[in-house]
Order: structure tokens, then sequence, then C-alpha cells
């Protein structure tokens, strides 16, 4: 086209007013709103007078109002979507941690559509507290006096820190002194919370003698900060093996005792169940911390407790109460979805039916010849499909900063493709994406981690997607 051509066409591109009344348009305000559907117009006929000046024809209506859909469903699509989780790490940190029960997430619509009792006390017509959901039930499930919730367990060991030991000298072992992930050092978290970390121990071996070495060096030096607390760290997501030593929890709060410091255990995922009947080794449990006297213990409420995002804190009542009128616990405080979700998963552990009903305990409990059953059925479907799928052994994961290096033996299905890495991509990219996991070269994925409503979703994406890709021959 010459200049002149091209003049001609861009005066016969519609105006936005025009566009706006088309029917096309009109679905799209309906779904987008007034405003973003007039941008996205305006957007559409920008770029089609980029390509009119470089050659293009005058296209249709449809394309124009095409071309502003697709601008406004990228645009507009929220970016925190549901994702099915194939890649068999059961608390995925990366995709949202632990799914949540039926009663969850019923107990979490519920007070999210309305008013609720979050802070009003139902029998005296007046204020109530909003600690004391889920805190009663928290007190009886792990024998603790006290109970708090707050936020986040990063949130709540900096809540216990700043609370206990604030200026003063906290023993930890230099083994513990590790990184959790998401850039959470226990050093720089201490550091913020205003205590005074004191090392003790070596990064593979600490002795209780270490402990008392360092209390008492406390004490003779009159510059040091006074020991207040002793904090015992989960190693969380990495283990020491061979030479190595630390005392046991029972054995720090003997000398607490002898000494009069208080023990704080940050358990990390908190199991309130046994992980041993699974074939994994054991987990501490919040339980087994309570009763071997630790004065406070904190953990996650969305590992393996297996509920909400929620810091937890339990113990004796004379150092936990006081922390719920620290300033920061108002800045850490969980919100009426976290506080309802909370206590609807923990109510499955006192009705004993957690391993059936909280997502994380059924997958931990999944029985091998199931996880079989359910990739032969995927197997067959999409071979009926024309798809050709293998069934190979391998391992899940707990994940979470729990049980580091242990796993569980499961049943993966492995799609036939030339370039896995391409697969996954494009398996990301659907309406409802798929994490899968490549293995050997091979992309497979884990029955384990998919929820069996998922399962329609998953085989169609993957039906979909290798249709359009080269298969391996
Ligand atoms: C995961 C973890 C935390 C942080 O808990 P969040 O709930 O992620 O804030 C703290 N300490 C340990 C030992 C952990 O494993």
């Amino acid at each position: 086209m010459n200049t002149q051509d091209i003049q001609v066409t861009l005066r016969q591109l519609p105006s936005v007013d025009r566009l706006l009344n088309d029917d096309g348009a009109r679905e799209l305000i309906a779904a987008y709103g007034r405003g973003p559907t007039t941008e996205a117009l305006r957007q559409a006929l920008d770029s089609t007078r980029e390509d009119v000046r470089e050659g293009a024809a005058l296209p249709e209506v449809d394309a124009l109002i095409e071309r502003a859909s697709a601008y406004l469903e990228r645009r507009l699509a929220p970016t925190l979507r549901p994702t099915i989780n194939a890649a068999g790490v059961i608390i995925h940190t990366n995709l949202g941690r632990a799914p949540l029960s039926r009663a969850t997430r019923v107990a979490m619509d519920a007070v999210s559509r309305g008013y609720s009792t979050l802070e009003y006390d139902l029998d005296a017509g007046q204020r109530g507290h909003r600690t004391l959901h889920a805190e009663r039930l928290l007190c009886e499930l792990t024998g603790a006096e006290s109970a708090l919730v707050v936020n986040n367990n990063a949130g709540a060991v900096l809540l216990a820190l700043s609370g206990l030991a604030q200026g003063h000298g906290v023993l930890i072992s230099r083994g513990q002194l590790v990184e959790i992930g998401g850039g959470f050092r226990i050093p720089d978290v201490m550091a913020q919370s205003g205590a005074h970390l004191i090392e003790v121990g070596t990064t593979n071996r600490t002795h209780l003698q270490d402990y008392v070495k360092a209390i008492k060096a406390a004490l003779y030096d009159p510059d040091a900060a006074a020991v207040e607390l002793i904090l015992r760290v989960h190693h969380s997501n990495y283990r020491i093996v061979g030479f190595a030593a630390e005392p046991t929890l029972a054995e720090l709060v003997d000398l607490g005792r002898e000494h009069g410091v208080p023990v704080m255990d940050d358990l990390g995922s908190g199991a309130l169940l046994d992980t041993a009947p699974f074939g994994l080794v054991h987990e501490p449990m919040v339980q087994e911390s309570v009763a071997a006297g630790a004065t406070v213990v904190c953990f996650s409420g969305d590992k393996l407790l297996g509920g909400p995002q929620a810091g937890v804190i339990v113990g004796k009542a004379a150092h936990i109460d006081p922390l719920k009128s620290h300033p920061l616990a108002r800045a850490l405080r969980p919100d009426k979805l976290c506080l309802a979700g909370l206590q609807a998963t923990l109510l499955h552990y006192l009705r004993d039916e957690a391993i059936e009903q909280i997502p994380v305990w059924r997958m931990i409990a999944a029985p091998l010849a199931e996880i079989e059953t359910r990739a032969r059925r995927w197997q067959e479907t999409l071979y009926q499909e024309g798809i050709e799928a293998e069934i190979t052994d391998g391992a899940s994961t707990v994940g979470g900063g729990s049980l580091p290096g242990e796993t569980l033996p499961t049943r993966l299905l492995a799609l036939p493709v030339a370039h896995p890495d391409r697969l996954a991509a494009a398996l990301r990219e659907g309406p409802q994406p798929v994490v899968a996991r490549i293995e050997d070269e091979r992309l497979v994925l884990d029955p384990r981690t998919v929820l069996p409503e998922e399962e329609d979703n998953l085989l169609k994406t993957i039906e979909n997607v290798l249709s359009q890709l080269p298969r391996k021959t």
C-alpha cells in the first residue's frame, strides 16, 4: 500500500464509540465493565493502526473486538489462580502449601459472607476476644495451658523472641542457625526481635555442657547479656548426617529449670499426628514438646497441621498470656478467615478424623495400591485418546520444611514426548495450570498430590496440550 492508501484505510477504522455499540463489545462490557472495555478497544485500535501502517488490510469489526477481548483477558485475569499439583510434593510452599478440607472451606466461606462473632461475645452481648477462637482447641489437643494464634510461624517466632527475650541473651546451637526459605534466617529474626544471639556448640555437635558453659559465662561476664531463653529450632529442610549430636528437648528443659531459663521450641511444621505409621521417620509432634515441658512451642498452621496459613504459639500461660498484649501481636493478628479455618481444621483432630478429612494427611496416608489404581485409570483414559503413557515407580515428598530427605513410594505416569520441558511449560499455560515434574528426561505426574476432583481437568489439559506437541517417535 502507498501512503495515500494507508491514510484511506486508517480513516475507515471504526471509532471507539462505534465499536462500543457492537454486540461483541456489549458482551465484553458485561464481563469486564465499561471502563476497561473502552480502554481495551482503544488499545486494539492503536495496535491495528500500527499494523495498517505496516501494510495490513482493514480488519473486520469482529477481529477488533477479538483483539480487545484478548487484551482484557491478559490484563484482568487474576494472577493468583488455582493450580493442579502433579509434582508430588505434598506441602508445596510455592503452590500455596496445604489444600484445605471441605469443612474448613465451609467454615471460611460462612464467616466471609457476613458478620461474625470475631470479637463479640454472644452470651454477654459485648466485646469478646479474637484470640479465643481456636485457642481452646489448641490447648485441648496439645495439652498446653495457653495458646496464641498469629499470621504465620515466622511471626510467631518473632513475637515469642521479642516478648520473651528482647534485650537479653538467647542460647541456640550452631547446628540450628538455619535458613528456612524465603529469606527467613534464624540469626536475622533474632536480631529483628532485639534478642542477643549466643551461639553454643559446633555445626555438627552440640552438648548439654556447651549450654551450661554459656549460661555460666554470661553470669560471670559483667558485659554479657543475661541468658533469658534457650531456643531450639527444628532443622526444617536440611539434615545433618554422620557425626552429629544435640541434647534432647527434655534435657534442655531440665537445664532451663535448674537455671531459671525458659525454653522455646520452634517446631516449624508442627505435626499433631505421628508420621511413623506411614513409613516416614517420626516428625517431632507438638504434644511431645508440650509434654517435655517446653515453655513455648511455635509451629505453622499450613504445613503438617494442614490448615490455613497461621502461626501458633502454645505453652505456659505465664509466658504466653503477656504475649497476647504485646504490640507485635496486634501487628501479626490473624484475620477471621484464618481463625474460622483453623478452628475447623483442628476439629478434625478432635473428632479423630484428620487422616480421612485433611487433604495433607490423606495424601500422606494414601496406600500405594490406591495411587496405582488412579495412575492406571489416567493411563486408560489417555490411551483412549491415542496417548500412550507409562507407569513407573517414583517417590513423593512431604515438603514444607518437614521430614528432610524422606520420601513416600509412589507410582508416576510418564508421558511420551520428545521435549518434556516444552510439555511442562505448555501444561503450566492452560486455563487450569498443571505443575508436573521432569525426571530422567521424562515428564511425570504423581497422582498422590492431585485432588480427585481435579482429575478430569488434568486429563483434558494433557490431551489438549499433547495434541499440539510433537510425540516421541
Ligand atoms: C516453616 C518454618 C518457619 C516459618 O513458618 P511460616 O509459617 O512459613 O512463617 C519457622 N521455623 C521453622 C523451623 C520452619 O520450618
